[in-house]
């Protein structure tokens, strides 16, 4: 008994497999019902899908076979995995690599095997699909072409499994996020196909009962707020609108209401139809709770300014004298002399002194009711005050001009602080929903940043701002970050230099305590202080100088990701701002994070492409690459007449490079073979390896005189070159043989077989030289 060769790319092989997940599964109807399919189809015993492992090979269908696994050393379908090519074996029995196989030397052992590869990616086979039968048997040629085709379904099921396997994973990730995502087909009427896992926690109902054909979506909306919703979907899907922004209120299964923000958009066909809406939905309820509240509380204040133990004023403008109350002096913590001579207007705030100007100004002319301001006046200790002050006019002289105003004062300091905060926690939870669309839609994460970082300066009144990413979250390395949306305000032209190094794939080196501190401890970092010169070499040039700063690390699931720095602030920043910012933390963390996965992923599966398609050695087109590519050609002649040669090419005496240098040395020298063997070719011009010392090259658009010449350039090239191998000089000549496609030849075997002969005359004739089919 023969075990099966271990194929070359075992490693990226099983790695596949290992990708795909399905080792070790439950049964899938989908597999099963193939199978069955098979044994009826070809009238066999026995019919299975195997994937050859490490070890066994495992069944993850089998029709007429009891047992789910088998060892690899005796398995059948790993000699098809390690040819990548159907096996069809009439009767094992006969066959000296089988006739000795326990399944096979037995009471109704195997007669008739045929097995076709499941190829995943292009060279890696991770299993079979075969039929097995205890009696000997032929498979035709259609009958062969049926299971082939039945083998691509199989593939076609695994990898769509891949594919969503893979899509899951990224949802999972979204699953945990705060915006649930839901999808609404139009035809035949509006329902919804799709409802995300975490939709339940955004509207309080389970995905699969809003999926339910009998359950409307707008019966889970509150009454007022129903008929808005439906005339805006119905823009959407009638194609008048592409988007829709609500918010409304849901009725949740216990009686609450929540509210719910919604983004919904339109996924078109060609000719322009809708036929999908997919929709975001965000549990607003905290927002909004923020602006009722407010309101609430700005009515409060209407109703505390008329009740009493407010600080009042009495102003004579013929004696410029102002008489205040006892509250005014106790809020302001002045005595009287400040109520005199007008002092209290040098109170008054600079920044605020205009706007109330004005207001007086206004009234005293009689163009308002009142006067009314709100201004900052600085208390005896040094710090403002918000009042909210209304006056009136109340008498005047015989020329009509004002002689006496009397007014109050009311403390709004607190109200004005809380109005503030609020508005800025507002303006955070919209950011955040922002920027989940956004990412959602352009998929960009830079592009992402570009769009908070300017927002987060203005909230936080910061001159300059940035995100970056630490190269790799999982090594404990952390000196390297690339940076996003790096902006300095109200200066575009460096802005945009910013922008070109970013696009660059700008990443610097962290040097400085205070960055490496919230990237390795993961703790936030207030600095109301410059920061340190040697700091600042963590940015390249042209960053401004941090007169203060406040660096907060970005997570995702307590490992620190990146970070956001924002610097330069009016007043220094406080300590609040961190639990004001968490949430667009998070998110920028979460979003970095998704970035990231799908990253790898697709450079995972490049680099898996890649290594099916070169030479490991020789990193040149491997040999079922180059066979596809001369198969390609030939169809290509046939049906436009495109001229085209192959030279095959022979290393002279290489055996001999391999005995006098060692095998390391004959290594070498083929590798550099191909690199100056490249650099004569021409665009559109193939190099393979088929095997050994031997090479091919297809010359596109070249008739048999200019392949000659190509063939002959790389000859002399090589004839030319010094091959030094520790200190030595190793002598390397080459023979090739061309061969021109034309009419005789129907196929690959027969043009190539001519470049063969053609090399093996080159051989014959003395080695180094390049010989023409057509001449001998
Ligand atoms: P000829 O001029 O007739 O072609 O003589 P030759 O010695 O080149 O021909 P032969 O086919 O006898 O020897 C080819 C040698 O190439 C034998 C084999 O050991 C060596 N070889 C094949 N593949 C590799 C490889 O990947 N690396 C190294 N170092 N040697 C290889
Ligand atoms: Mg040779
Ligand atoms: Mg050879």
């Amino acid at each position: 008994m023969t075990s099966a060769p271990i194929p070359k790319n075992e490693l990226q092989r099983l790695h596949l497999l290992h990708e795909l997940d399905i080792l070790d599964t439950e049964p899938e109807p989908v597999f099963d019902q193939i199978t069955a399919f098979a044994k009826d189809l070809f009238e066999v015993e026995t019919a299975i899908i195997t994937l050859v492992d490490a070890e066994r090979q495992w069944f993850k269908s089998a029709v007429g076979f009891d047992g789910q696994e088998t060892p690899r050393e005796v398995s059948m379908c790993a000699h098809v995995v390690a040819k990548g090519a159907t096996m069809v074996v009439n009767d094992a029995s006969q066959d000296p690599r089988f006739h000795d196989n326990p399944y096979i030397d037995c009471i109704d052992g195997v007669r008739f095997y045929a097995g076709v590869p499941l190829e995943m990616a292009p060279g890696l086979f991770i299993g079979t699909l075969c039929i097995i039968d205890s009696k000997p048997r032929e498979l035709t040629q259609q009958q062969q072409y049926w299971l082939e085709t039945l083998t691509d379904w199989v593939r076609d099921e695994l990898q769509a499994r891949y594919a969503i396997s893979n899509y899951e994973q990224e949802r999972h990730v979204l699953a945990q996020g705060p915006v649930a995502a839901v999808v609404w087909q139009v035809e035949p009427e509006a329902h919804l196909i799709y409802v995300a896992e975490n939709a339940e926690r955004v509207l309080g109902y389970q995905a699969d009962y809003l999926l339910d054909p009998a359950v409307r979506y707008e019966s889970i909306v509150h009454i007022a707020d129903q008929r808005e919703l439906l005339s805006r979907m119905q823009a959407v899907l009638d194609g008048k609108r592409e988007t829709l922004e609500m918010d409304y209120r849901v009725l949740t299964p216990t009686g609450q209401v929540r509210w719910v923000s919604h983004f919904a958009k339109a996924d078109h066909d060609r000719s322009g139809r809708v036929i999908r809406v997919r929709g975001y939905l965000h549990d607003s309820t905290k927002r909004k709770n923020l602006e009722l509240s407010l309101q609430h509380a700005n009515q409060s204040f209407e109703l505390a300014l008329s009740a009493g133990n407010l600080s009042t004023w009495d102003w004579d403008l013929t004696a410029q004298q102002v008489k205040v109350n006892h509250t005014w002096r106790e809020l302001l913590g002045r005595n009287k002399s400040y109520a005199r001579d007008n002092a209290w207007a040098k109170l008054i705030h600079p920044d605020d002194f205009q706007d109330a100007r004005q207001a007086l100004q206004s009234h005293l002319k009689g163009q308002t009711e009142r006067f009314e301001a709100r201004m900052r006046i600085q208390h005896a200790d040094g710090h403002y005050l918000w009042l909210h002050t209304i006056g009136k006019v109340i008498e005047r002289d015989e020329n009509n001009l004002v002689t006496r105003m009397v007014g109050i004062h009311h403390d709004i300091t607190e109200h004005v602080q809380n109005e503030q905060h609020r508005r800025q926690q507002e303006a955070v939870l919209s950011l955040v929903s922002t920027v989940q669309h956004e990412f959602l839609f352009v998929k960009n994460f830079s592009e992402v940043c570009d769009t908070a970082i300017p927002k987060l300066m203005a909230l936080t009144e910061s001159e300059f701002g940035l995100v970056g990413e630490l190269h790799d979250s999982n090594s404990r390395a952390r000196n390297m970050v690339w940076l996003h949306g790096v902006k300095t305000a109200n200066d575009e032209e460096k802005n945009a230099a910013f922008q070109r190094l970013i696009q660059q794939g700008l990443d610097v080196e962290v040097s400085g305590d205070v960055i490496q501190t919230v990237l390795i401890r993961g703790e936030p970092q207030l600095c109301p202080f410059p920061v340190q010169a040697h700091e600042a070499t963590f940015f390249p040039v042209e960053m401004p100088e941090f007169q203060n700063a406040l660096i907060m690390p970005l997570y995702f699931k307590r490992n620190v990701v990146g970070l956001l720095l924002l610097a330069n602030a009016n007043d220094s920043y406080q300590r609040e701002q961190l639990a004001l910012l968490e949430p667009i933390l998070n998110t920028l963390g979460t979003l970095m994070h998704i970035r990231r996965m799908d990253e790898e992923r697709k450079s995972a599966v490049d680099e898996l492409r890649k290594m099916a398609t070169t030479d490991e050695l020789t990193k040149v087109a491997n040999r079922r690459v180059f066979l596809e590519t001369a198969e390609q050609r030939l169809l290509e002649y046939q049906r436009y007449d495109t001229p085209v040669s192959v030279a095959i090419i022979d290393l002279d005496h290489f055996k001999k490079v391999n005995d006098t240098f060692g095998h390391a040395a004959g290594d070498h020298v083929l590798t550099q073979f191909c690199r100056i063997t490249e650099q004569q070719l021409r665009e559109g011009d193939l190099l393979g390896r088929q095997g050994g010392e031997e090479f091919g090259i297809l010359f596109l658009h070249a008739n048999s005189q200019q392949a000659m010449q190509g063939a002959e350039r790389v000859r002399a090239a090589i004839e030319a070159e010094d091959f030094i191998w520790e200190g030595k000089n190793i002598p390397v000549t080459v023979s090739i043989g061309v061969a021109t496609l034309q009419a005789t030849d129907n196929d690959l075997d027969r043009w190539l077989a001519r470049a063969d002969r053609a090399l093996y005359e080159a051989k014959a004739a003395g080695r180094n030289r390049c010989i023409a089919a057509d001449e001998i």
